[in-house]
């Protein structure tokens, strides 16, 4: 059988948050909330440092969607008002993107049984910036991965089960992006087996339409923060960069830092193996899947963190090129304008793009 193996000698991972996606929330909400303060405490450390009280945001706020904490942060205004307007929009694209809520647009698609389904204008939108990168990448990205992702469970309760050989077989024969067609509004999975799955890609867009909203309301500095990926909106009030974290694969805690970017129009979005997974029999089995054989991508990296400042190209390509592997994936970032990566392997070694502009922590 084949397995997932990305070393089973990685140091100190048993606390690492479990997932992101499914309906099994609530049981994990009082972790979750441990988890929004540290990541609140972690930006304001790494962010501020002692001239906290004069940077520090004017208004924010911290929720919970797509099963994942989301913080925004607005450093200009303290209008309490855009963040309704943020939160707002957010259950709306909760309501339509999720593929565990009954009736949500990509519900209705993947219970459709192949007919054509008419859904939003946002949907549309998602997927077809989608579909652009699964082109790019021949594959290594495809939305119609729901069959296999189906099959796992990375949560933090998870049974811990691997999925039979023969199931995955035959949930990777109905995985094939060039089986959805968009025609107006509507949408057809032309093998009616087949299902999307959005996780690669959703958080980046929804964080580039809260930019959006952030910014069409006159805030001009903000932190929009998905889950770790955070979307800089400007800069600091004083003009300079905002700081962001990006984490040690398998670190100590959500402080242990391996690398800070400055940031101002520009998100930083990550994939690792740490962020969802479980281990078995010293086998680590992580939630970033090769659309091939359906089992956890085996390629030697933990980690790809993305610099670009549209947060939709930037949460596709983190997953993108962890599955395509640090030399195809790096020939694919250095081949886009204005993108930048990182990838961490499972020896912790550190790889950069050459415009990349993360430095050490502590520097
Ligand atoms: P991210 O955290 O952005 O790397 O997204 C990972 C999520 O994307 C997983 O939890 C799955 O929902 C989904 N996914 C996993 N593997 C793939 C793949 N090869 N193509 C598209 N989506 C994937
Ligand atoms: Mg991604």
């Amino acid at each position: 059988m084949k397995t997932a193996v990305l070393s089973g000698t990685v140091p100190g991972h048993g606390h690492i948050r479990g997932g992101r996606e499914t309906g099994k929330r609530y049981p994990r909400v009082r972790i979750q909330l441990l988890q929004m303060l540290a990541a609140v405490m972690l930006f304001a450390a790494v962010m501020t440092g002692p001239a906290r009280a004069v940077t520090g945001p004017l208004a924010e706020r911290t929720g919970f969607f797509f099963d994942t904490v989301i913080t925004v942060s607005l450093y200009d205004t303290g209008d309490e008002s855009i963040l309704d307007k943020c939160f707002e929009k957010m259950a709306y694209y909760e309501s339509i993107f999720s593929r565990t809520r009954e009736g949500s647009d990509i519900w209705n698609i993947d219970h459709a049984g192949g007919k054509p389904v008419a859904v939003s204008e946002d949907t549309i939108d998602l997927i077809r910036r989608a579909l652009e990168w699964c082109e790019i990448s021949d594959g290594a990205l495809d939305i119609s991965i729901a069959p296999v992702v189906d099959l796992w469970d990375f949560h933090e309760d998870s049974q811990k089960e691997i999925p039979a050989q023969e199931a995955l077989a035959e949930a990777v024969s109905h995985v094939d992006y060039t089986g959805i067609r968009i025609e107006g509004d509507e949408v057809t999975l032309e093998d009616p087996q087949a299902g999307i799955d959005l996780g690669a890609i959703a958080k980046g867009y929804i964080s580039d339409r809260v930019r959006d909203i952030v910014i069409e309301n006159g805030c001009s500095s903000a932190l929009i923060n998905l889950g770790g990926n955070v979307l800089a909106v400007g800069t600091k009030p004083d003009g300079k960069d905002f700081n962001i974290g990006i984490r040690r694969p398998f670190g100590e805690s959500a402080y242990d830092l391996i690398q800070v970017v400055g940031a101002s129009d520009l998100s930083v979005i990550t994939s690792g193996t740490y962020e969802r997974y479980f281990e078995k029999d010293g086998v680590i089995y992580h939630h970033i899947l090769d659309p091939d054989t359906g089992y956890p991508v085996e390629n030697g990296l933990t980690s790809v963190s993305i610099l670009s400042e549209d947060a939709t190209d930037g949460d596709a390509l983190s997953t993108t090129c962890f599955v395509l592997g640090l030399e195809k994936g790096m020939e694919l970032i250095e081949s886009l304008d204005g993108i930048e990566a990182m990838m961490i392997d499972e020896d912790g070694k550190i790889y950069s793009s050459s415009g990349w502009t993360g430095r050490d922590y502590p520097g």
